[in-house]
């Protein structure tokens, strides 16, 4: 409803409603101009988790990982306004995980992408594993403000309803991830090598665990995908922006 639909005999001058509803829409756009203004200009390096030659967990359908990799942060990208992206990965060729933190000089962010598995004991009731999980770790340069950006990522995951897996917590082989906040499904991973070797916050993210027929089916659809997708780029840009991840 206008301001002048409210008020049909006041349309040729700005009624005091109309000012007001005008200013706080500016307010609000400023604040968010200013935000974002923060977040332009930043780099970001955007990882695609594995390769063509060893692509990673197999789906419940038998789809390799990688595949999965590649589709969400192509999306990432599409979805990141303002940001520049250094890709690493996507081209299903990287053979190091040293090189893959060594292609990110110079990125505020270190962020990479991948898809959740569970352990081999698990595979036959692997339906009852769902959810995405947030990985930093304490040898990173900068381990708060890695953790700051996990936050912010994962606060938009939950905002679009999707729910951390804490499978990752379990005390046993492979596992025993010490949560760091485990309301947003966040883990330290201290000896992830992306994470340890980075050289500005770093963050790896698991959209969903995929040996899930359920799940999935859910992260192979282009629009959960793309939700997905547009949820990570404003936890990005959120980190950016608060200055979580600081200029270098
Ligand atoms: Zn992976």
């Amino acid at each position: 409803m206008t301001a002048s639909a409210v008020f049909p005999h006041n349309s040729r001058s700005i009624s005091i409603p109309e000012f007001h509803l005008r200013s706080a829409s500016f307010l609000v756009t400023a604040a968010l101009l200013n935000l974002s203004s923060m977040a332009t200009g930043s780099t970001i390096a955007l990882d695609v988790g594995h390769s063509r030659a060893r692509p990673g967990a197999l789906s419940a359908s038998g789809v390799g990982e990688f595949a999965f990799n590649l589709a969400l942060a192509t999306d990432v990208t599409r979805s990141l306004r303002g940001v520049a992206i250094k890709r690493v990965g996507f081209d299903g060729q990287m053979r190091s995980l040293t090189a893959r933190t060594a292609e990110a000089e110079g990125a505020r962010l270190f962020l990479s992408i991948h898809h959740d598995s569970v352990q081999p004991q698990y595979v036959p009731v692997a339906d009852q594993f769902a959810g995405y999980s947030l990985f930093v770790s304490r040898k990173n340069v900068d381990p708060t403000g890695s953790l700051a950006c996990a936050r912010d990522i994962a606060d938009e995951l939950l905002a679009l309803g999707r729910r951390p897996t804490l499978h990752h917590a379990e005390a046993i082989p492979g596992e025993n991830r010490p949560l760091a906040d485990v309301r947003r499904g966040i883990y330290w991973f201290d000896d992830l090598v992306v994470l340890r070797t980075a050289q500005q916050p770093a963050v790896l993210f698991e959209a969903g665990v995929i040996v899930n027929p359920n799940e999935e089916a859910l992260l192979a659809n282009d629009q959960s995908r793309k939700a997905i997708a547009g949820a990570v780029a404003r936890g990005v840009t959120a980190c950016l922006s608060n200055g979580a991840a600081k200029q270098t």
